[in-house]
């Protein structure tokens, strides 16, 4: 089916905006890791590929995020000397992650080819930190940093694609699908100029991402939740796939966080790639009482839970410059991807993060009852000092809270990964409401719901993309 992408052609003009026509064997809409990896394995299986990105950049979320990949049976966790997992291991952490509500046959393709698809992209140019990040949720060690982050990544993806002869359109928003007879046979896309171009293509697959930035799509339970992800979130591609009869699932879910810190009004940055091992180091949450409520190296989920019962719905982490000092020598800063200057900005602004000599002052600051505050700080040092916590049995008591300056940062609830979207096969065939296979339509990422059920796992959004991505290419470029 291999056929030369046809240059493009004017084909007509109309009111000043120019009409254009090209095709390729498959078109990829979107340019995040789903977008990606899709393109680089149709190309790597010999089909001619167009790859659609409405932003001037390619990247997305993934570009954005917190840039760590769970998977299990990878290279790079046999490198690190972890044994005795396996597939079968994963996927049942997978299932309960996901509230036993996840599609099981994509959780298990997920779980099955997760490694492998890992090593592949190591193979294409992608590097990993070796050392693995612990979470409360996955039994056994298997996540992995992105060194360099997203940007690094998608740097790698993009030469990768690139020198398999893929061809990116940048500033080229898809805006509908082109459907002959029931057959998915193209895409109308508008370039930054408001020019239209019609791309044929034997197969064209959805990898827009989520819909977190388009607040008309949230269930109205989350309207409170702050949003942080990024703008091009807008669920185009699941507009796109319902006007042409796809049957969409799990709308009204989304990922919420605990760990948010609003640095502006709606919005906010995550703090998990700090907040977790801050309690590894011995920090505490508290609410606005000042009293702890949880075993705070509980999994997020239960975190989120507990988070949404106390005043506000938020937490505030307490620690000490002990604790700071430690986070700086793994070369975290506490809010993610935020300079020193950014995070000395949010200090300058009250009640975002308070860091005083005074507890009583930083409490204050935060709106946090001071003397509840001292209260459970000297209970909690107590605890440490015993080698027990009898409130909530938390094991991991490492250091108390005792060195000036404390630290007190909001630990407000977020949102920026959708859970639903498009129904499909295990080949990321798109499913109409009868459960048929639309013909010509493929998807990738976060558009499709279901795979991680109600909740999803730290590390397995950005995993379900690149397994997903490589299913969708190569089943695209084979048919
Ligand atoms: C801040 C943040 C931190 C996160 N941290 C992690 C983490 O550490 N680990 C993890 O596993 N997951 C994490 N996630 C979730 C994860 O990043 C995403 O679920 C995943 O990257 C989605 O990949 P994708 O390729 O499906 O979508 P995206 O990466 O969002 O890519 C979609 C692309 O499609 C483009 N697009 C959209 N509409 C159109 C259109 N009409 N025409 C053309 N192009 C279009 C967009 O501009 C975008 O480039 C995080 C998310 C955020 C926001």
């Amino acid at each position: 089916m291999k056929r030369t992408l046809v240059a493009l052609l004017l084909v007509l003009s109309l009111a000043g905006s120019a009409v254009f026509a090209a095709s390729a064997d498959v078109v990829v809409v979107g340019g995040g890791g789903a977008g990606l990896l899709a393109a680089i394995a149709a190309a790597e299986e010999g089909a001619d590929v167009v790859l659609l990105e409405k932003m001037p950049f390619l990247g997305g979320a993934t570009l954005i995020c917190g840039a760590v990949t769970t998977a299990a049976g990878s290279r790079l966790q046999a490198q690190a000397g972890i044994e005795g997992d396996s597939a079968e291991i994963f996927f049942l952490d997978l299932m309960k992650g996901g509230e036993y509500t996840n599609d099981a046959r994509l959780t298990w393709l997920m779980a099955k080819q997760g490694g492998a698809v890992m090593d592949w992209m190591e193979d294409l140019g992608v590097a990993f930190g070796p050392e693995p990040v612990k979470w409360a949720e996955h039994r056994i060690d298997r996540s992995f940093r992105w060194t360099g982050g997203g940007s690094a990544l998608i740097k790698s993806l993009n030469e990768a694609a690139a020198a398999k002869g893929v061809e990116v359109l940048l500033n080229t928003r898809a805006k509908r699908l082109v459907q002959e007879n029931g057959r998915i046979t193209g895409v109308v896309a508008v370039d930054k100029g408001g020019s239209e171009q019609v791309i044929s293509a034997d197969a064209v697959i959805l990898a827009t991402g989520g819909f977190g930035a388009d607040m008309d799509m949230w269930p109205e339970s989350l309207q409170s939740v702050l949003y942080y992800g990024p703008v091009s979130s807008t669920g185009d591609g699941h507009k796109m796939a319902a006007e042409v009869g796809a049957d969409l699932t799990f709308m009204d879910k989304m990922k919420v966080y605990p760990h948010g810190v609003e640095i502006a009004p709606g919005r906010a940055q995550l703090t998990t790639i700090a907040s977790v091992p801050l309690v590894g180091f011995g920090a505490i949450l508290v609410n606005s009482n000042g009293e702890r409520v949880i075993d705070e190296s509980v999994d997020i989920v239960s975190l989120k839970k507990k988070t949404l019962e106390q005043p506000g719905t938020q937490l505030f982490i307490v620690f000490d410059s002990a604790m700071k000092a430690k986070l700086d020598e793994m070369g975290l800063t506490m809010v993610f991807n935020f300079t020193d200057d950014q995070i000395e900005e949010l200090i300058a602004q009250p009640g975002r993060i308070a860091r005083h000599d005074d507890l009583a002052a930083a409490a204050a600051e935060m709106g946090i009852d001071p003397a509840g505050l001292a209260a459970t700080i000297e209970q909690y040092n107590q605890a440490v000092a015993a080698g027990n916590d009898p409130v909530f049995g938390r094991k991991n008591l490492s250091a108390p809270i005792l060195q000036p300056p404390y630290y007190v940062m909001e630990q407000k609830l977020r949102t920026a990964t959708s859970l639903g979207g498009v129904r499909v096969t295990t080949d990321m065939r798109v499913l109409d409401e009868e459960g048929q296979v639309i013909p010509g339509l493929w998807a990738a990422g976060e558009i499709i719901g279901a795979a991680h059920g109600n909740e999803s796992m730290p590390g397995v959004a950005t995993l379900w993309a690149f397994v997903s991505g490589k299913a969708a290419g190569v089943s695209a470029a084979a048919k």
